[in-house]
């Protein structure tokens, strides 16, 4: 782990219901968190105003998505301002479910990234290349690229925290081994030192995710640019959640 607060975000994805979701929440409110950790899980939208009224305050919530703009006719959108209107705290943006399922662009990202911000949620901001491109020596291109769409879009990185999340890592059970993770971090950090500035490059927070779970997370949690994770499939677990969350002590 870095010098900055370690950072760990549950993304649940499209699962689970009122039910299983109220078995999750009671079981991360008895769960020991360590109190040096930000600690944010990102409930399906439908399931945000439950969590938040019944989910300790020591956790606080984010959405998956949200619309680019102010609210209005824009048909199955969720806006910033009813996310904080909930109650949410953040926004994940950039998943790669969402460039290489649904297709969100760069520009788009990089928008909605900007809109968040101007509206006070904070941002974790996913990047990440693909297995071709991994092959085909294209890991760091394509993270910088990535990387330029928030920085072109938005006017600081202060509520920002970066998830360099593999493609090929996600939902795979195959993780990036502690050095692969670690080398991108370094290069994120470099980039941003080059063309950002260097105080937000040693003071930003980079979390690593792709199937991290609780046999995993503490070789990883020692290296020096991994900041805490963005974990999906393992933070359906309230007990390997926690394990997760104190990886860093
Ligand atoms: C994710 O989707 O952000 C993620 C890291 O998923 P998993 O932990 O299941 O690989």
């Amino acid at each position: 782990a870095g010098t900055g607060k370690f950072f760990v975000g549950g993304n649940w994805k499209c699962n689970g219901t009122k039910d299983s979701i109220s078995k999750l929440v009671s079981d991360l409110n008895s769960a020991k968190l360590e109190a040096d950790v930000d600690v944010v899980v990102a409930p399906p939208f439908v399931y945000i105003d439950q969590v938040k009224g019944s989910i300790t305050d020591r956790i606080e919530i984010s959405a998956q998505n949200s619309w680019v703009g102010k609210g209005g006719a824009f048909t199955g959108e969720i806006s910033v301002e009813q996310l904080k209107d909930l109650g949410c705290k953040w926004v994940i943006l950039g998943h790669s479910e969402r460039r290489h399922i649904i297709g969100e662009k760069d520009d788009f990202i990089g928008k909605k990234a900007a809109y968040a911000l101007s509206e006070g949620l904070g941002v974790i901001a996913c990047i990440g290349e693909l297995l071709e491109e991994r092959e085909a020596g294209k890991t760091f291109d394509v993270c910088y690229q990535q990387l330029k769409a928030f920085a072109d879009a938005v006017p600081s990185w202060d509520n920002i925290v970066i998830a360099y999340e593999p493609v090929w890592a996600i939902g795979t059970g195959k993780v990036a081994t502690p050095q692969q993770a670690q080398e991108v971090h370094v290069a994120v950090r470099d980039w941003l030192k080059n063309n950002v500035s260097a105080e937000v490059a040693s003071k930003i927070r980079i979390i690593y995710g792709g199937s991290v779970n609780g046999g995993n997370c503490a070789e990883l949690a020692k290296q020096e640019d991994i900041d805490g994770f963005l974990v999906g499939g393992a933070s359906l677990k309230g007990p390997e959640f926690a394990t997760i969350v104190n990886s860093a002590t």
